[in-house]
């Protein structure tokens, strides 16, 4: 018998790691000692409160049952506090925030709400794949917004095509963003809602990373912004913030009619997060600042260890604001691939090719800082070696 996978599938863009994942099986069948900074994905464990009040709820009956779609109240209230006390930003529980099974979930799903065939949607490029693929799967057309270093990483609205704004319905954005690490600031959102508002856009702002940031210098929140919430919704994961990328929980708030459509496209095609994994997120949304800065204070040192040895030895870098990631320019006799290549086979360290992440992307490369610090300078030292 023969199954042939549907268009959608087999339209999908080409799988730009692939190649990249075949050599690090290659290399560790070998034996070999590899330093994986590929991976976006926190080594440190759960915070010990967090994994006690999973213990705990997990014990009790009724969250062993279904869960709502649109999750506990008391989850979307330790929201709706919890952005009180980080953005002074206020949110009805009621309407206001919807649970996620982890962002991702959400982002892929709502193009599914909203977007018809041939509508466009706005991605930024290079940008987390889930962007492209949740709109191709929606029938939608992508535009990209190249997130180019002259512009600090911002996408430039004023060359989007007219006609493009005025087929798109859904815009993407992710700040501090994955891969460049740049962080944006007021007058960008204010930007965005403006030009949203126009053109009837929803604006969809990622903010994965919001607090996983540098030098003491936090991030804000789309919703903070005059009429951000007249126009878009912001997405919210517990994964990094607090080391739970395995638990499965996020958020989105803003807009409740747009939560009220991906809350429809989520009720016909999934059941919700488990119970006791929500109160465990309650727990998680209320560890106090103390905790979550010893967290940073581990990014810092990593971050800054790569960013000097890296410096030192000539590569032209991206200094992070914030998230886990070092954007990075490859040397020039090499393109993305070529230098991830060199450097696996040469130095047994896995980078992220830039170009992976979108055409803007090529010439770079993303470093992920979920290593120790003692394996980051055994990195440069062998980055060094092999160049
Ligand atoms: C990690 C990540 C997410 C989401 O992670 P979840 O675990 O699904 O919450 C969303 N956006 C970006 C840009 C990410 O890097």
């Amino acid at each position: 018998m023969h199954f042939e996978f549907a268009n959608r599938v087999k339209n999908l863009p080409p799988y730009l790691f692939a190649a990249i994942d075949k050599m690090k099986q290659e290399t560790l069948s070998r034996g070999v000692d590899l330093i994986d900074l590929s991976i976006g994905d926190p080594d440190i464990a759960t915070p010990r409160h967090i994994v006690n009040a999973m213990k705990t709820a997990v014990e009790k009956p009724l969250h062993h049952r279904y869960p709502s779609y649109e999750g506990m109240f008391s989850y979307r209230e330790a929201v709706a506090d919890w952005y009180k006390r980080r953005f002074s930003v206020s949110l009805d529980p009621q309407k206001e925030v919807l649970s996620l099974i982890g962002s991702k979930e959400g982002i892929g799903h709502i193009p599914l709400a909203f977007v018809n065939p041939g509508d466009v949607v706005l991605v930024p490029s290079p940008g987390y794949p889930v962007y492209p693929v949740a709109t191709l799967f929606a029938g939608g057309e992508c535009h990209f917004m190249p997130l180019l270093e002259e512009n600090s990483f911002l996408p430039d609205f004023s060359v989007i095509p007219e006609a493009a704004l005025r087929k798109a319905k859904l815009m993407f954005i992710n700040y501090p963003n994955n891969p460049t690490s740049a962080v944006a600031h007021a007058g960008f959102y204010k930007d965005a809602i403006t030009l949203a508002k126009k053109y009837n856009i929803i604006i969809c702002h990622d903010a994965a990373y919001s607090e996983i940031y540098y030098d003491g210098k936090r991030p804000m929140s789309y919703l903070e912004l005059e009429g951000a919430s007249e126009v878009g919704v912001e997405f919210h994961s517990l994964s990094k913030t607090y080391n739970m990328t395995g638990w499965r929980i996020g958020f989105v708030a803003g807009n409740s009619e747009i939560l009220a459509g991906l809350g429809k496209v989520k009720t016909n095609l999934d059941s919700g997060v488990f119970q006791a994994v929500q109160e465990a997120a309650i727990t998680a949304l209320k560890t106090d600042d103390e905790e979550l800065s010893a967290i940073r204070n581990v990014y810092q040192a990593r971050k800054d260890t790569l960013y000097e040895g890296l410096k030192k030895s000539g590569f032209h870098l991206i200094k992070p604001e914030a998230t886990f990631y070092l954007w990075a320019k490859v040397p020039p006799q090499f393109d993305s691939s070529g230098f991830v290549a060199q450097i696996l086979e040469r130095a047994a360290v896995l980078a992220t090719p830039g170009n992976g992440f979108g055409k803007p992307g090529e010439g770079y490369v993303r470093f992920a800082l979920t290593v120790s610090v003692e394996r980051i300078k055994e990195a440069v030292d062998r980055i060094n070696k092999a160049l």
